[in-house]
């Protein structure tokens, strides 16, 4: 089994992941953490480029549902914005919401993927539940909780980039 803290995948932005990557792994369904991944703490103002990708991953055929931790209402706006589904108080790493998802598009964890910021909850969440992890780099750490965090998920990172590199010779 994948050790369950390390990403499958990671790539630097939500908007570098491409639809002919994800078709190629056989995913149908992506799940999106929302909170500085999809848009930061500070800002709800989604970008053009943002709202672009999201569209572009939906006309490849993918389905597209935001599953946030989050009870808040931020997310409601955007989900309408780009045509996609919402998933509040998801409670990630546990599989409740990640399963909720699975069950509302009819998609077999195998052909699903979570993309998030955070390794204790995405990540975990999404390889526990059987679902491809994907990590992205937070958009905004803005307070020194956030960057305290962060410092705790460094080493995964680091043996995660190290797991590819070796992959890769
Ligand atoms: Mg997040």
């Amino acid at each position: 089994m994948h050790f369950p803290f390390l990403p499958k995948t990671m790539i630097p932005r939500l908007i570098d992941i491409r639809a002919e990557d994800l078709i190629e792994q056989g995913v149908r369904l992506l799940m999106l953490d929302f909170d500085n991944t999809v848009l930061p703490y500070t800002s709800n103002e989604p970008t053009k480029p943002l709202l672009d990708w999201v569209s572009g991953i939906r006309t490849a055929g993918i389905e597209v549902c935001v599953v946030s931790n989050s009870k808040k209402p931020r997310a409601i706006p955007f989900c309408e914005l780009a045509g996609i589904g919402l998933i509040r108080a998801a409670k990630k790493p546990f599989s409740k919401g990640i399963r909720a998802c699975l069950d509302r598009y009819g998609v077999p964890p195998e052909q699903a993927a979570l993309v998030g910021d955070q390794i204790y909850t995405d990540v975990l969440g999404a390889n526990l539940a059987g679902v491809h992890s994907i990590l992205v780099k937070p958009l905004h750490l803005h307070n020194i909780w956030l960057k305290g965090r962060h410092v705790l998920e460094q080493p995964f990172i680091l043996i995660a980039k190290h797991k590819k590199t070796t992959q890769r010779r």
